[in-house]
């Protein structure tokens, strides 16, 4: 970079940083936004009375038959009552014939980026929040956790989500991210992000260089009434530098201290050591295989892991030039979304600078993959669903769904991925829970599907509805599977 270009992007960043821009919105305000009507609406309605349906029991992983499951949001955003087929008087509710279905808790997405316009680098089309939003919703997902943006933003939109200013899941989300000097996202945000915005990025995380400032991040986001902090452990390129165990264990005390709860990115079994009294760890172990040793202290610790493993397989699809598009990825985006991405067209994530070599190694680590996913279940880690959406081939919505695919091919049992997909995501951020379950009292967050999930898992796609607080959403049924 020429010591121009270089003056430039300090007085650019100074001013933009002054003005409370973020990162964020800078590149959302770059390319053209995409331009598709939403999938999702809303309209008044009376309550809801789902008969003689299956219940999944997402406490027990087991499915019941025959009840029936009563709410109305006009009274309040909670179900009023779950109970055997035909105790229910209909009151005045809409009657849906639940036979030959199962209600489920709407999904929870353990890991997104809410605000993240990333589509790929190589094509000029990026979603807004508003877009990955709307997409979430109609894939079923009625709540994010955001692990990783500016709160003051997230704040912003979580406060429109519930007045309903804005329709979408519930959004969940903590602070910006604690990394050090040049570890990762730095380096991978400064190639992907054009000039000068790369250099922005370091503007819109805690970058800390020891103990102290380490104490000051946590502090910092705990002023913000953040539930959790995301800290980073990883070499991403290999051989840049990654925190250090003093540093980690000063960021995991202080958060500990302060009430919230710890989220740390790792890469390899070194960093999951390093992170193994963190609450979540929210990647598995992507590079090299992961010790049993260790994953038995991940389990005794009850660390719990978001595996997000279709976003390392589409990177490694995308280099290798075969990546190609679910059912639901089609339904849901634009050819100028996924076009870019298909086939020998991925292929251009190569040319990317430290994401391209990232995707290219991943080819030497995913053999490794499913052992880890299966010892992991096998010694008893609980796995949250999650897909750190958006990423390049890693599309709002749809990727979910790919995660659930990949989670089942590695032979998870159905209904432990739908346990970590729904109750055991609500646990994570609060006990007793309020969401994530189909009971009397709980936030009527309900998907309804044709089949029962457990015994065929392709019924986990078939979402005929998707009720928030209580209210059936439409969702354009020409951009649904
Ligand atoms: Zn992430």
């Amino acid at each position: 970079m020429s010591a121009k270009k270089r003056i430039i992007g300090a007085v650019l960043t100074v001013g933009l940083v002054a003005a409370g821009v973020t990162v964020f919105q800078v590149r959302a305000a770059l390319g053209p936004a995409l331009d598709v009507p939403a999938i999702c609406s809303v309209k008044p309605q009376a309550g809801w009375l789902i008969q003689n349906v299956s219940v999944f029991d997402s406490r027990s992983g087991r499915v019941y038959e025959h009840l029936d499951v009563y709410f109305d949001a006009q009274v309040g955003p909670e179900i009023i009552s779950v109970g055997p087929t035909g105790s229910l008087p209909p009151n005045g509710a809409t009657v849906v014939d639940g036979r030959g279905r199962t209600v489920l808790p709407g999904f929870v997405n353990a890991h997104v980026h809410a605000l993240l316009p990333v589509g790929a680098p190589w094509s000029p089309v990026f979603p807004s929040a508003a877009y990955n939003l709307d997409a979430w919703l109609a894939a079923g997902i009625t709540t994010v956790f955001d692990l990783g943006g500016p709160s003051a933003n997230l704040g912003a939109l979580a406060v429109q989500l519930e007045s309903g200013a804005l329709l979408g899941p519930h959004l969940l989300h903590g602070d910006t991210l604690i990394t050090v000097p040049d570890s990762h996202p730095l380096p991978a945000g400064r190639a992907v992000l054009p000039w000068p915005l790369g250099m922005l990025a370091a503007n819109s995380m805690y970058v800390v260089d020891d103990k102290a400032s380490a104490r000051d991040a946590v502090a910092r986001i705990a002023a913000t009434g953040a539930p959790w902090t995301k800290s980073i452990v990883d070499e991403l390129p290999t051989g840049s530098p990654s925190m250090s165990r003093a540093i980690l264990g000063e960021v995991l005390t202080r958060t500990r201290e302060a009430g919230m709860r710890s989220v740390v990115h790792v890469g390899d079994e070194e960093d999951a050591k390093l992170a193994v009294e963190a609450d979540l760890q929210a990647h598995m172990v992507y590079r090299g295989a992961l010790r049993e040793s260790t994953i038995h202290a991940i389990a005794a610790l009850d660390t719990r892991v978001v595996p997000t493993v279709y976003a390392f397989q589409s990177s490694e699809n995308l280099a290798a030039g075969t990546w190609s598009s679910s059912e639901w990825d089609r339904a849901l985006h634009p050819r100028s979304l996924l076009a870019p991405l298909e086939g020998e067209a991925g292929a251009a994530i190569r040319d990317v600078p430290v994401i391209g070599a990232f995707a290219q190694e991943l080819q030497n680590h995913s053999m490794h993959w499913d052992r880890t996913l299966q010892s992991m279940n096998e010694l008893g880690v609980t796995l949250l669903v999650g897909t750190d959406a958006p990423l390049p081939g890693v599309l709002p919505g749809s990727a979910y769904h790919n995660e659930i695919d990949r989670m089942a091919s590695a032979y998870i049992p159905m209904a432990t991925i739908l346990q970590g997909a729904t109750f055991e995501a609500a646990k994570f951020v609060e006990e007793p829970i309020t969401f994530g379950a189909v009971e009397s009292g709980l936030r009527a967050d309900l998907l309804l599907v044709r089949g029962n999930p457990i015994v065929e898992p392709q019924a986990v796609h078939r979402i005929e509805a998707v009720f928030l607080s209580g209210r059936r959403i439409e969702r354009d049924p020409s951009r649904l599977p």
